[in-house]
């Protein structure tokens, strides 16, 4: 699996209607070292709504082809916060559509667990972080939820925060570990457009 995050479990909530599971388009992801990968998004208004509600659905088409388990919007282009997942097997889908994630406690306890990224193929590392996080966002119907998740879900909506924030699982790892998978990912990429 592309995204990288071994064997998922459950937990997830807020389900996309089912219209959102046959969209077929598909958009480009970026991959590092695009700059836009790296700026900060900006919050959903109450005019985003339309908007939004067309781009989710894109997203999680774009998210499950690739396929990964989770797809930010800066990673397709669009500076806004706004996240995709499901954690759940091809056979059991579960997608999560999340405006405006905010962690709003996380446990001192922490876990270490293999993570890949859409924006950077091929590559993986360990990263480490809390255990356990609680989250506050807004569905497609701009109703308040709150989500707790531990395990691959913990690790999934931490990465995928992160991505609102211009941050990358590889900013987690040692100077010396990041620049190795830095280089391999453009190696391999130069390799991908040549071949
Ligand atoms: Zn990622």
């Amino acid at each position: 699996m592309a995204c990288g995050f071994g064997v998922a479990r459950g937990g997830a909530r807020g389900y996309m209607p089912a219209p959102a599971m046959t969209e077929n388009s598909t958009l480009p992801i970026l991959f590092v070292p695009d700059k836009r990968l790296r700026l900060k998004a900006r919050p959903i208004g109450h005019a985003d709504g339309d908007m939004v509600r067309a781009l989710a659905p894109k997203m999680l088409a774009t998210m499950y082809a690739a396929p990964g388990i989770g797809l930010a919007a800066p990673q397709i282009g669009e500076g806004l916060r706004l996240v995709v997942l499901d954690i759940q097997p091809k056979e059991k889908p579960d997608p999560m559509v999340l405006v405006n994630p905010e962690i709003i406690a996380e446990s001192h306890e922490v876990a270490t667990r293999e993570e890949g990224c859409l924006s950077l193929p091929g590559q993986y590392a360990d990263v480490t972080r809390p255990a356990r996080v609680k989250l506050r966002y807004l569905d497609l119907t701009g109703a308040k939820r709150e989500i707790e998740g531990d395990g691959l879900l913990s690790a999934c909506l931490q990465h995928e925060i992160d991505h609102l924030d211009g941050v990358l699982f590889v900013d987690y790892l040692s100077a010396l570990k990041r620049n190795m998978i830095l280089r391999k990912l453009a190696k391999d990429l130069k390799s991908q457009q040549r071949g």
